[in-house]
């Protein structure tokens, strides 16, 4: 039997800090819990969602109107350079875990925080590498049928920062397997290590946020793409821009609305200075989405996660 806590606080549970209660907030175990969550939400015509590490959520102040679900599976398997890990992992246990086990394909996401299934939907990644590059099936419950079935890798439809599990938020994340390849203990140790001092160095976890608010956009303006190259010395990768460098051609690192700031260390990130509200957020994603398109022709989108908002909320 699932345990459901009402006016549950979200805002403690998220990286950004930001947020009212779930209307109903429970923790499953296995598939049995899930379901029993799942067929609760629908018997009470209540929306549900997932929640995983909470780093890449941003939570309307007035909570969340429905069931809010933390699968806590956390089983991590090795069968030879196959592993089957479950969604609740948290990612960096996963990683160290592969290093220990000298498999290699996944050092480079040491220090994204948040849980396997955040990250497979999300396709989360760093420094080139993607945990979808990486996935050769996932396991999934069907909120609609209530079924358990395993989707191909070439039905994940893994992009950048994208899947099909974004697109149909029915698909519930149960665990992943994954193929990788045979490498010395010792260099994927310091290869992870390595990993984690270069995003110390960029003082990429320093602050109250979601890391980068918006996915960087494919820019088909090709002198502004050649201004970038030009600049920074790097090749545009995909034909896309780093949303943070566009907010720094608008000028607008630090910009502030209430408590809500575009961080100074990091253009991409809007943090959370201290008391930041939903709506202070959202109307500073929003200036910064007005002022880049007006100053540089590119169209922002977010990669958060925007939860409880109506549409009217949302609309820029
Ligand atoms: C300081 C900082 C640095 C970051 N750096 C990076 C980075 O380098 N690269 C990167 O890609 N990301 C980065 N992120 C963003 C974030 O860590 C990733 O997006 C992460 O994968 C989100 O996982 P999570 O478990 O926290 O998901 P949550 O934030 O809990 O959820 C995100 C979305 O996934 C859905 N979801 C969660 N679990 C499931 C499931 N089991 N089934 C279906 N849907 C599910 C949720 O409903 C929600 O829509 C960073 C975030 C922070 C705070």
């Amino acid at each position: 039997m699932i345990e459901l806590r009402e006016h549950f606080p979200l805002a403690p549970c998220t990286t950004f800090g930001i947020g009212g209660p779930a209307r109903f907030y429970a923790e499953v175990a296995g598939l049995a819990e899930l379901r029993e969550a799942l067929s609760f939400a629908r018997a009470e015509g209540l929306p549900f969602f997932l929640m995983g590490g909470g780093s890449n959520l941003l939570i309307s102040d007035a909570g969340f109107p429905g069931l809010v679900i933390r699968n806590t599976g956390r089983a991590l398997n090795r069968e030879g350079t196959d592993v089957e890990v479950e969604a609740g992992v948290v990612l960096i246990d996963l990683v160290r875990s592969c290093a220990s086990w000298g498999l290699a394909g996944v050092a480079t996401l040491a220090g994204i925080p948040g849980l396997v299934g955040g990250a497979l939907r999300g396709n989360a990644g760093a420094y080139g590498g993607s945990l979808g590059e990486v996935c050769t099936s996932v396991r999934v419950l069907d909120a609609g049928s209530l079924e358990e079935r395993i989707v191909s890798r070439a039905e994940c439809r893994f992009g950048y920062r994208d899947s099909r599990f974004k697109q149909d938020p029915a698909l519930v994340v149960l665990g992943t397997r994954l193929s990788l390849a045979p490498a010395p203990v010792e260099e994927l140790e310091e290869r992870v290590a390595e990993t984690l001092a270069k995003r110390a160095a960029r003082r990429l976890d320093c602050e109250q946020s979601v890391g980068s608010y918006f996915t960087n956009p494919v820019v088909s303006d090709r002198a502004l793409v050649a201004r970038f190259e030009a600049e920074q010395r790097v090749a545009a990768r995909e034909g896309r821009l780093p949303a943070g460098w566009l907010i720094d051609q608008a000028g607008l690192r630090n910009l502030r609305v209430g408590g809500a700031q575009v961080s100074g260390i990091h253009a991409n990130y809007l943090i959370n200075t201290g008391g930041a509200s939903a709506r202070d957020v959202l109307e500073l994603a929003r200036l910064v989405k007005e002022r880049v398109l007006s100053q540089t022709g590119v169209r922002l989108v977010e990669e958060v996660s925007r939860i409880g908002f109506s549409a009217g909320e949302l609309a820029d």
